[in-house]
């Protein structure tokens, strides 16, 4: 479908998204102008020697709002990445925060490069030089921004960037707090790799619990049976398909990545699709299943749910008359254009927008952050006291009912939450209540018929109070 129009930036996809909420709300002008605008942006480029030549990198941080602080937000390494991007991700960061309760600003950071090409010990180099420029220019503390792991990189980038923080401010007693998804023995949280894929599980758990919800995206009750395609099989897609199909009983018909699709109507086999990636270095060739290179055309397979788990703009308007999804759980960034959300919509497919959807990372960074900030492990002082709580409950039990209690009740009766269990009740907890506050707001307006936009309105409620709130300084 060629179009005339030029088609939308991606910070103009979202602000356009953000728009409709804003108009909904009915908000002073000068107070939705200052909700949309990118607080402030870095860019830096900075030379490090790499197998004796000088080469110049560049990279970005964008603040979208500091009406929390710190501001909050992944760093990508990446060969294609640009500023409008940048400051795109940063406002989506600061709209997800405000939806799920999180109290952090957005930001995000991008470096222009593609790590394939480097050396572990290179890519060390060229984090730490970055982290330097980003700490001089006060763009990464603990205090007031925090960067985490997103694409190209993860726990391995996040503990180079907290001790080159370490080495410049060693007498900061919170500097472990000064980036999140770090590894667990550097101050890392339990939880946090696999925690957006967690999230979109959540999501998609919570969703299918309401059954008008369900109902009305055409889809037959239940999570389990589900025909889901998930596109992209990095840390967001391998952990959600992974937990949907051997936790809901959910079937991935497909998994889309850069090398093509695999795909088996029966469902496939998650865990064993990794081992293979792992040892091959790409999806292609798995021999349990069909392939084909043309993994684009692949969404637009016939199935219950498409989750989008790589890329932003990957559903536009030249591909979304053909989507047959049911259900879009955006676990992405910005998957779907606004003009492709806009058609969507008004066919009648029901989307589960990223900033809710794909919340999970934040959400576990943010207790991550609280975990370096008072020191100490969740779980750490209260487990052994609640296992034995437990056993007194247990022992109580038996003596009041003469009845021996089942193994299982005894072993769930008794056991002390770890900070790996804590963190996924937290996580849950969040998840559901957030879609709860969206469907309320969804339910309570005739003239809000998405979920993307309810979304919004309960972000833009939320940050428009603060601002009114505490005037503009
Ligand atoms: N990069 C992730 C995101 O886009 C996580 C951000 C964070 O944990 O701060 O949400």
């Amino acid at each position: 479908m060629a179009s005339s129009k030029r088609s939308l930036s991606f910070r103009e996809s979202v602000d356009h998204m953000v728009d409709r909420a804003l108009k909904f709300l009915n908000l002073d002008e000068g107070v939705s102008n200052a909700i949309k605008a990118c607080n402030c942006v870095l860019k830096v480029q900075f030379p490090v020697k790499i197998r004796g030549e000088l080469q110049v990198f560049t990279g970005w941080r964008a603040v979208h709002s500091t009406h929390r602080l710190p501001a909050k937000g992944g760093i990508r390494f990446a060969p294609m990445v640009n500023q409008d991007e940048i400051e795109a991700l940063a406002a989506l960061m600061t709209y997800k925060c405000a939806i799920v309760d999180v109290p952090f600003g957005g930001s995000k950071g991008g470096l222009l490069i593609d790590p394939q090409q480097y050396t572990r010990d290179e890519l060390q180099l060229i984090t730490r030089r970055f982290t330097v420029e980003l700490v001089r220019k006060g763009f990464l503390s603990p205090a007031t921004n925090v960067p985490a792991p997103d694409m190209g990189t993860g726990q391995r980038e996040m503990a180079w960037m907290a001790d080159t923080y370490k080495h410049l401010y060693p007498e900061d007693i919170n500097y472990t707090a000064c980036v999140t998804g770090k590894p667990v023995g550097h101050g890392g949280i339990r939880g946090r790799t696999e925690a957006t894929g967690r999230g979109v599980q959540y999501a998609l758990q919570e969703f299918f619990r309401h059954a008008d919800s369900v109902r009305k995206a055409n889809l037959a009750p239940g999570l389990g049976g589900q025909r889901i395609i998930v596109q992209g099989f990095g840390n967001v897609g391998y952990h959600a398909a992974k937990f949907l199909s051997e936790e809901d009983d959910a079937r991935i018909i497909a998994i889309i990545d850069r090398a093509g699709v695999v795909w088996d109507e029966n469902g496939l086999n998650i865990e064993d699709l990794q081992q293979y990636k792992l040892q091959h270095k790409s999806i292609k060739g798995y021999p349990n299943a069909r392939f084909d290179e043309n993994g684009q055309a692949a969404m637009e397979m016939a199935c219950d749910i498409l989750i989008p788990a790589a890329l932003e703009a990957q559903i536009t308007a030249d591909n979304a008359p053909r989507i047959q999804a049911r259900l879009i759980a955006e676990a992405a960034n910005g998957p779907v254009t606004f003009e492709a959300d806009e058609y969507l919509r008004n066919k009648g497919v029901v989307i589960l927008p990223d900033a809710y959807v794909n919340a999970g990372g934040v959400i576990v960074s943010y207790f991550e952050w609280i975990r370096n900030l008072s020191h100490i492990r969740f779980g750490r002082i209260q487990r052994r006291f609640d296992e034995q709580r437990g056993h007194h409950i247990s022992t109580a039990l038996q003596e009041l009912t003469g009845n021996q209690l089942s193994e299982h009740l005894h072993t769930k009766l008794t056991v002390g939450a770890d900070e790996l269990a804590l963190v996924r009740s937290g996580l849950d907890d969040t998840m559901r209540e957030a879609f709860q506050n969206i469907k309320a707001i969804y339910d309570a307006n005739e003239h809000i018929q998405d979920y993307r936009m309810a979304a919004y309105v309960t972000a833009v409620e939320k940050i428009s109070r603060t601002y009114l709130d505490l005037g503009v300084y």
